[in-house]
Order: structure tokens, then C-alpha cells, then sequence
């Protein structure tokens, strides 16, 4: 039961090892955008109370990783590092913030759940969305939301995840495909990358009906992300009744972002959050900072999305720009509707 405390209180995530986590010169995926997170989310006028989370065991990344894969990721670590993948690189440091980000969101429910506050908020790096069982992609070394969702199985619970960052969150997509307890929902830029992420991909086995994927094209805007949460995502964790709802909440939909095409503002962040707010049990929430990667918009956007959640004066009225293609809208629509009801 929610307990009554005072003010709405935010818990935030936070760890100096995120700092140390380097992806080489230029890198979008930098250290800076934790401090803009944080600045926003400090400046939002929203009460925090700060998390220092402890390095992840392999017991609890084993819950989503092969083992054999962490056991390399520390030795690739330790050898100093370099690069992964095209996109994905580690250094010494890395393994530490990579070990704190993942155990984030777990101490961050645990805390939740004794009353600490009325929502999480993790911002710590690398993100996680992309990574696979047994393999970093995408900046992203171990899945810090799946490895979240798992700990919550552990303890029972269904879980709703949220993904509004603007890639697909294939890692996440794949951790829980068969899982009919973990709902899964992305909207997300079609045919950038990882390049998963259709309409089709509804989930396997018990799990199906509960991977929803909403692509869309390049140049939507706010209005279509508002629309979409507001009649198609609401509906259907309404009706899934989560004790859980995680976020990946990337800021890179935002139109000031230099990685992607779409055309969100600070405010949209906040709509949205205000919607899923209504959805879940106070205290049974956390955000997860995935990418973005224009300072100011991280900025902004963070704070809209915890003074949205909380209700606290974010500024609804900001007008959005871009195009809200009806016809994708119409076509996720019907694809749900073969296994959720909607309005
Ligand atoms: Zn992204």
C-alpha cells in the first residue's frame, strides 16, 4: 500500500563509476549526458532522495546473461578494453559502471518496496535496452531493464516494460519473448537501427500478445507518441495490470537529437509519463535513462518526465512539432486488437 510521506519524492540512481565508463573521443554515448540527466532532474523542483547502488553479482546477471559471457566482458574489461563492435566499446572502468548500472534498478524496486519513495529513477551508464543474453550491442554492455524485470519475476511479480526510446529494444524484446508475465512495448523509428522491432514480432508461445512493437517513420512528432500512449499503451497495461511498470525511457525521439529523425519535445516526455503514472500503483515505478544524446534535450526532457509522473507543473501546453501518421497509428491499432482491448 502506498504509504502517505509528504511530498512526492523521486529516488534517484546515481554512481560515480558512471563517469568512468569510456567510449573513446566523440562517442555520442558519453559521461556528460548523466550529468545533464541529473541537473534537469535536480532542477525540476521535485524532493530526491539519492541511491548509491552496488556492483551487480553474477548471480544476478545471470539471470538475463550467459555466464560465459560476463565471465569475458571482465577479463575484456581488465585487459584494458577497446572496442566491441562498431558502436560498443569498453575500458577498464567500464566493468564497474557496467556492474552498477545493472544492479540500479533491483536496489532501486527493493527500496520502492519499503517505501523509500514514490518513484525510481536510474541514471547511470552504459544503457542497457540493446544488449543481448550473450553479446554488448548498441552502447550497451548488460540489459539494466531486463535485468530489472528479472529480479521482479524472481519475487512474483508481472512487469510491464515501456520502451519510448527511439531504437527498438531487441535485447530486451528477446529476453522475455515467450514470457507471458512480462509485457513488452516499443514505439520506436522504423528502419534505423538494431533494424528489429516490426509489427509482426507479437512474441512466442504463452508470450504471445505480450511483445508490442509501434514503428514508425522518420518525422513523427509528439502528437503521434501522446496518441499512441493515450489509446494503444494505456489500454493494454490497464489490462495487463502490472505490479511493475519499467521504463526505457531514451531521450533520442527528441528533435534535437543527432542520432535519429524524429521530432519529440521536453513536453511530450512529460504527457507520457503523466499517462503511465495512471496505470501503476504509486512506489511500483522506475525510469531507466537508455540514449539521448543532445545535452539539452536530456536535460529537459528528464524533468518533464519525473514532474509528468509526479504531477509537478511540467508544462503540458508546449507545442509539438512533425507529422502523426494516422495510418501507422491505425495499423499497430489493429495488430493489438487481436489480443488486448481498446477503446
Ligand atoms: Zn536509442
Amino acid at each position: 500500500m502506498p504509504c502517505n510521506h509528504g511530498p512526492v519524492k523521486l529516488l534517484l540512481a546515481t554512481h560515480e563509476s558512471s563517469m568512468g565508463h569510456d567510449t573513446g573521443h566523440g562517442h555520442p554515448e558519453r559521461p556528460a549526458r548523466i550529468t545533464a540527466v541529473v541537473r534537469g532532474i535536480m532542477n525540476s523542483g521535485i524532493p530526491v532522495e539519492h541511491l548509491s547502488p552496488a556492483p551487480a553479482t553474477t548471480g544476478l546477471l545471470t539471470t538475463i546473461h550467459d555466464g560465459a559471457y560476463v565471465a569475458a566482458l571482465e577479463r575484456f574489461c581488465a585487459a584494458g578494453g577497446g572496442a566491441i563492435d562498431a558502436d560498443t566499446a569498453a575500458g577498464a572502468a567500464s566493468w564497474e559502471a557496467a556492474l552498477r548500472a545493472a544492479a540500479a534498478g533491483p536496489a532501486v524496486c527493493d527500496a520502492l518496496l519499503s517505501g523509500a519513495a514514490d518513484l525510481g529513477y536510474v541514471a547511470m551508464r552504459p544503457p542497457g535496452h540493446h544488449a543481448l543474453n550473450d553479446r554488448a550491442m548498441g552502447f550497451c554492455l548488460f540489459n539494466n531493464v531486463a535485468v530489472t524485470a528479472a529480479h521482479l519475476r524472481g519475487l512474483g511479480a508481472r512487469v510491464a516494460i515501456v520502451d519510448w526510446d527511439v531504437h527498438h529494444g531487441n535485447g530486451t524484446q528477446d529476453s522475455f519473448y515467450s514470457d507471458p508475465d512480462v509485457l513488452y512495448l516499443s514505439i520506436h523509428q522504423e528502419g534505423i537501427y538494431p533494424g528489429t522491432g516490426s509489427l509482426a514480432e507479437m512474441g512466442r508461445n504463452e508470450g504471445l500478445g505480450h511483445n508490442l512493437n509501434i514503428p514508425v517513420p522518420a518525422r513523427t512528432g509528439g502528437g503521434f507518441y501522446r496518441r499512441a500512449v493515450a489509446e494503444l499503451v494505456v489500454p493494454v497495461v490497464s489490462q495487463f495490470s502490472p505490479d511493475w511498470l519499467l521504463v526505457s525511457s531514451g531521450y533520442d525521439a527528441h528533435a534535437a537529437d543527432p542520432l535519429a529523425g524524429l521530432q519529440l519535445l521536453a513536453a511530450d516526455y512529460g504527457d507520457m509519463a503523466r499517462r503511465l503514472a495512471s496505470v501503476v500503483a504509486p512506489q511500483r515505478a522506475v525510469v531507466f535513462l537508455e540514449g539521448g544524446y543532445d545535452l539539452e534535450a536530456l536535460e529537459d526532457a528528464a524533468a518533464a518526465t519525473v514532474q509528468g509522473w509526479l504531477d509537478s507543473g511540467y508544462r503540458i501546453d508546449a507545442s509539438t512539432e512533425g507529422i502523426t501518421p494516422e495510418a501507422y497509428l491505425d495499423r499497430a491499432a489493429a495488430s493489438i486488437a487481436r489480443f488486448w482491448q481498446l477503446e
